[in-house]
């Protein structure tokens, strides 16, 4: 059982500051993300694209601005359940919930922020005909875990910007690694595009295009393929099939937790601290709904804020709190360090 104070479900941008705002407060914080890396749409859907919009960035890429979230809230130790999603909540007797993951985690928090973004990310699959019988037994819709490639032939099929990244990133790690996409043109980032022609001229990486697969091979596990590439059959021997034809977000569980849903998102009471019907949860970020609702990174850091401090009073009945600027008071992590402005030197002037 992982026990903590604030349970944040969704490691996305409003997620993760979540963690820094609680841990001014002295909170801390445990995330579940679906998804095998935190970051949420930004990691997922364009970690290369520039973001112009985040003060005091006058731009930063969404992949830069989930690294430094994760190094702002490193001192206060957050605790990740990744790749594993919400399922159950159960409120106690007590207040506090307990919420269990599909693969049987359990959390025990004193308060629960959802801040699951537009849901989970359901892989979009092809449609092959005994395709689920494949599914973990060589046919992979996430690379969670790269090493589990070493060495095998893999095949990954995509035209974006996933398809691309991870055919670079395998061609160092597979023994054999195959690109092939419906289109000649890819829709990806330009630098990745080239790094990938120049890696086909290494002979580091076999591209078929235009193709499509259109049949799988094996017994329990997948042995080969079957490539249709103008109007020809190629069938080629593989250990894994990698199709990245993007995501579709759903709700999923969450939807069935009593929760008030208008369109698809969680309405909260925006004129105080962004709590759902059931008191004691939270919806902050994409997830939730109000009057005026914009789905913009920012408006979820807000919205993280304000719920923080909902938070402590509840897990604080009674202690009046009283902000303080982090140029004022610094900050403590929870790993022993200290951030500080540095103070005015007092010194006699003669
Ligand atoms: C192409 C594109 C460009 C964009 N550009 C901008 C921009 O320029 N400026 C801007 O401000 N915004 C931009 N946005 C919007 C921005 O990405 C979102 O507002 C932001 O990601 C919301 O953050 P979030 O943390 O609320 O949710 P998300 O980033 O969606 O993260 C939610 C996380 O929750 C997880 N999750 C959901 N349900 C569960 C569950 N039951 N169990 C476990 N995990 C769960 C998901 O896996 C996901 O990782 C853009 C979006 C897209 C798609």
């Amino acid at each position: 059982m992982i026990t903590t104070d604030l349970l944040i479900i969704g490691a996305g941008p409003t997620g993760l500051f979540s963690v820094f705002e609680a841990g001014l407060l002295k909170m801390k914080c445990h995330l579940i993300d679906a998804l095998p890396q935190p970051g949420g749409q930004l990691t997922e859907l364009y970690p290369k694209k520039p973001i112009f919009d985040i003060p005091g960035y006058p731009t930063v890429n969404a992949g830069e601005l989930v690294d430094n979230l994760m190094e702002q809230i490193k001192q206060f130790q957050p605790g990740f359940t990744l790749g594993e999603t919400a399922e159950t909540i159960n409120k106690l007797d007590d207040g506090t919930f307990e919420v269990t993951t599909n693969k049987g985690t359990v959390h025990h928090a004193k308060a629960v922020a959802i801040a699951g973004g537009l849901g989970t990310f359901e892989p979009r699959k092809p449609v092959l005909e005994n395709i689920e019988k494949f599914e973990e037994n060589g046919v992979e819709y996430f690379v969670k875990e790269p090493e589990h490639f070493r060495n095998k032939k893999i095949v990954i099929a995509g035209g974006g910007d996933s398809a691309l990244d991870w055919a670079i990133f395998l061609s160092d790690v597979a023994s054999d690694v195959t690109l092939i996409h419906r289109r000649n043109e890819f829709r990806g980032a330009l630098d990745s595009v080239e790094k990938v022609q120049a890696l086909k001229d290494l002979g580091k990486i076999n591209l078929i295009t235009p193709a499509e697969v259109v049949a799988l091979k094996g017994d329990s596990h997948i042995t080969g393929i079957s490539i249709k590439s103008n109007d020809e059959i190629i069938d080629l021997e593989t250990d894994f099939f990698i199709p990245l034809f993007g995501l579709t977000p759903k709700l999923g569980a969450i939807a069935n937790w009593g929760l008030e849903i208008e369109k698809n998102a969680i309405k909260v009471n925006n004129a105080l601290d962004y709590q759902t019907n059931i008191d004691g949860i939270y919806a902050i970020g994409d997830v939730n709904t109000y009057p005026g609702k914009l789905k913009l990174i920012l408006c979820g850091f807000h919205e993280a804020t304000m719920m923080c401090q909902s938070v402590y009073n509840r897990l604080n009945p009674g202690k009046k709190y009283v902000l303080k600027y982090t140029t004022v008071s610094g900050v403590d992590g929870f790993d022993g360090t200290r951030k500080e402005a540095e103070k005015a030197v007092v010194k006699k002037i003669d």
